[in-house]
């Protein structure tokens, strides 16, 4: 598999689309231990992305031009916590591929992973503090593993939604100790954190736009 900066315009699209589908549900889920805004929050920030990376000239645009574009882009859009944690991801994601036309698996992974990395450095958290670094994580790990082990980019892609989606499922048993949610203490937990949601549906529209 070989991604290209076309790739990346279409992925930036089909995470924005998933983003707008799924706004409701993290809203809701926000309103529980937040303030409501979490799907709001991350439908701007993609649509944003989105439209920035298309309107590039992809013939004379990296992956890395592409990639700061479209974190600079969701800061601008962004006021919520996820701004600057998205922002920071593909900030470092930027810098995985630099001096890269296009991405090979092994390129693609490092690209995910450095993601991950950026939420993890920018938001300090650690994992088992329920935030969306309990879905990125895992999938950061589970993708690095899958890749070597001999597994192709669609097979680490899959491990690594798999594993994001068992993360969102475990924050439920977690009490917040970051971020807006951390002010409920106990009363987050039973409860599934929106950003950790939010993340799995990110994972798999990167999933599916990457390797399909
Ligand atoms: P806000 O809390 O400012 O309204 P959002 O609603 O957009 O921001 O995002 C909330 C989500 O941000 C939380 O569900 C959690 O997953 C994530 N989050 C908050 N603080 C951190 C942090 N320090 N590190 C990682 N993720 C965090
Ligand atoms: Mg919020």
């Amino acid at each position: 598999m070989t991604i290209d900066t076309a790739r990346l315009v279409a992925m930036f699209a089909a995470i924005a689309n998933a983003m707008s589908a799924d706004r409701d549900r993290l809203c809701a889920l926000d309103g529980v231990i937040g303030d409501a805004d979490h799907g709001i929050a991350m439908e701007l920030g993609f649509s944003a992305a989105r439209d920035a990376v298309a309107a590039l000239d992809t013939a004379a645009a990296d992956p890395t031009a592409l990639l700061n574009t479209a974190a600079k882009s969701f800061l601008n859009a962004v006021g919520a916590s996820s701004g600057p944690l998205y922002a920071t991801a593909l900030m470092r994601g930027a810098a995985a591929v630099k001096g890269k036309t296009t991405l090979d698996d092994a390129e693609t992974v490092a690209l995910f992973q450095a993601m991950a990395k950026g939420i993890q450095d920018r938001g300090k958290a650690e994992p088992g503090e329920k935030t969306m670094i309990d879905a990125w994580a895992p999938a950061a790990q589970a993708a690095g593993e899958a890749l070597a082990s001999g597994k192709g980019l669609a097979a680490s892609l899959e491990a690594a939604a798999q594993a994001a989606k068992a993360g969102a499922e475990a924050t439920k048993a977690m009490i917040a100790t970051k971020g807006r949610a951390s002010r409920l203490g106990e009363r987050s937990l039973g409860h599934m954190d929106p950003g950790a949601a939010s993340a799995v549906t990110v994972i798999e529209a990167m999933r599916v736009a990457l390797t399909s």
